[in-house]
């Protein structure tokens, strides 16, 4: 029942699922139908997948392209489930029925803040997937006394499955625990840290090998689950302040590399599995690749330097403002700056999504826009949560995505605006980046809103962002501090205006 209702999960555990199913099923030759119609609908897949996240490149067509490739799954399971005499149409539907059930009330019920720990979730069921595919495998061929056949590539690629799986599994775990602030958000190191992940991971790469050479010693099996589940934690706890973005991409990347070895194992190679996991193996491996240009980092930085700030309570840089006082407005000295103002910058973060601020965003900027002054929105590529969280929030509230740019549009522009307004950022609008050598973000490219004629940064304390880091921002001569929740403050600026 476990792989039926992962066969309506999407992404990777769905396209685990078909496979899990694949490997519970009895084995043996096909009728040369069956062979047919697996391979013509497995390429309708394929395209459907490409084609959808081709679409997931704009924010326009993002949403129809994920619909796209998630018929695209569907296809693939249900021919999988149902030419291989898996079960029957009506278990199908049963099962499409409780999966769709799951997921909807999952969307429903999840705030549009928890959304990058449910993607993170997802990741993770696509490596436990992974692992039970392979080991279900591995036990199969064990009961029928069939080990010795398992060729030194098979082998080979169920050790990788197991310890890219298991690492997926549990780091995506941490990742969601961490993004959820059940487990705390500064890296934590310890004492031979670096020696000992390098040691766990070139056991896992020996029990590999091993596994290639002599695929009956079923104890290294149990061996790779363990190290991998351990290697999970010890290479992900040490991720912290700004860089976890990358940490989630590279665990979608590996997800995609899981599944993509699982097809590879299985009795018939299952050519979705392959395709599916490949195409999410390299966008996640790009998506990777454009975080650590984002944050200025690079990925081994990330994996082995333990980044971030020892103390989340934000003692860090508790000095960034020396003896200065920061200096605030209300809402409606804030309307009458905006109506001075010719050129404005909103550069939204966490925050707004937090308060769920952007209809009042949405509303504020119809107001501007009527009064004939230009406002543009600066997109930092991690503000928010995961990747994209700003453009969706604000393309959900139909604001023209000629008016969204990113980093160096928005940094051209910035000396020549009259008003930035910082609303719910912090880390990705902090000048300590740019020149504090001790600062856990420092070498992360920031939106320069210190650069207009006046900044206002909107936010409900002086408290630091997720980094842990103070803001010297908020004690800059050109600053004013709005504080207040997003969505309030910014719903009474509107007012303000209009009266
Ligand atoms: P930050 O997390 O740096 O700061 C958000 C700020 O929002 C806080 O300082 C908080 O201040 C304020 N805030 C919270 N609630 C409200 C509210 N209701 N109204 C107004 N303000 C509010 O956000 P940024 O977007 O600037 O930076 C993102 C950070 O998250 C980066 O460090 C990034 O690396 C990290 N990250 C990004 C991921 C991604 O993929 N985008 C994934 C994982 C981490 P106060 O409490 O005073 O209101």
């Amino acid at each position: 029942m476990f792989s039926y209702l992962l066969a309506t999960l999407p992404g990777d555990a769905g396209a685990m699922a078909s496979g899990l199913a694949e490997a519970a099923s009895s084995h043996g030759h096909y009728p040369a139908w069956v062979t047919y119609t697996q391979d013509i609908a497995y390429l309708v897949a394929a395209l459907l997948f490409a084609y959808g996240i081709k679409r997931l490149g704009s924010p326009r067509t993002a949403r129809s392209g994920n619909g796209i490739a998630a018929i695209g799954m569907l296809i693939a399971i249900v021919v999988t489930l149902y030419t291989q005499e898996v079960m029957s149409f009506t278990w199908i539907i049963a099962a499409m029925v409780i999966g769709s059930a799951i997921g909807a009330t999952f969307s429903i019920r999840v705030q549009m803040t928890g959304m990058p720990q449910m993607v993170g979730l997802f990741n993770g069921f696509g490596g436990i997937a992974s692992i039970l595919v392979v080991t279900s495998e591995y036990m199969r061929l064990a009961k029928a006394d069939l080990l010795t056949t398992i060729t030194p590539d098979q082998g080979l690629t169920m050790g990788l499955g197991i310890l890219i799986g298991g690492v997926t599994f549990i780091g995506s775990l941490i990742a969601a625990g961490k993004l959820q602030g059940i487990l705390p958000g500064r890296p934590m190191m310890w004492p031979m840290q670096l020696p000992l992940n390098v040691l766990g991971v070139a056991l896992c790469l020996a029990g590999c090998v091993t596994l290639a050479i002599n695929p009956a010693l079923w104890w290294v099996v149990v061996g790779l689950w363990v190290i991998s589940f351990i290697l999970g934690i010890t290479l992900l706890v040490p991720i912290g302040g700004a860089d976890m973005p990358v940490g989630i991409c590279l665990l979608n990347s590996y997800s995609g590399l899981a599944a993509a070895m699982t097809g590879f194992i299985l009795p018939e190679p299952n050519k979705a599995l392959m395709v599916s996991g490949a195409l999410v193996g390299a966008s996640g491996l790009i998506l990777t690749y454009i975080m650590c240009k984002a944050m200025n980092r690079s990925l081994a930085n990330v994996l082995f330097a333990g980044v971030g700030t020892d103390d989340s309570t934000g003692t860090a840089g508790r000095d960034a403002g020396g003896d200065k006082t920061v200096r605030s407005v209300d809402p409606e000295e804030m309307a009458m700056i905006l109506e001075d103002s010719a050129k404005v910058v909103i550069v939204p973060g966490y925050g707004m999504a937090v308060a769920q601020a952007q209809y009042a965003v949405r509303d504020m900027f119809n107001k501007l826009e009527g009064k004939e002054i230009e406002v543009l929105f600066g997109i930092h590529p991690v503000a928010g949560r995961m990747p994209g969280h700003m453009n969706v929030l604000l393309a959900e509230v139909d604001i023209p995505y000629d008016k969204l740019l990113d980093l160096d549009q928005i940094n051209a522009e910035l000396e020549t605006a009259d008003l930035a307004l910082v609303l719910g950022a912090n880390d990705v609008v902090n000048p300590a980046a740019r020149h504090d050598k001790g600062s856990p973000i420092y070498g992360m490219p920031i939106i320069d809103v210190d650069k207009a004629r006046t900044c206002v940064v909107c936010k409900r304390s002086l408290a630091a962002g997720y980094a842990g880091v103070q803001n010297e921002l908020f004690f800059m001569d050109n600053t004013l501090m709005l504080f207040g929740d997003a969505k309030k403050m910014i719903t009474e600026v509107t007012a303000a205006i209009e009266s």
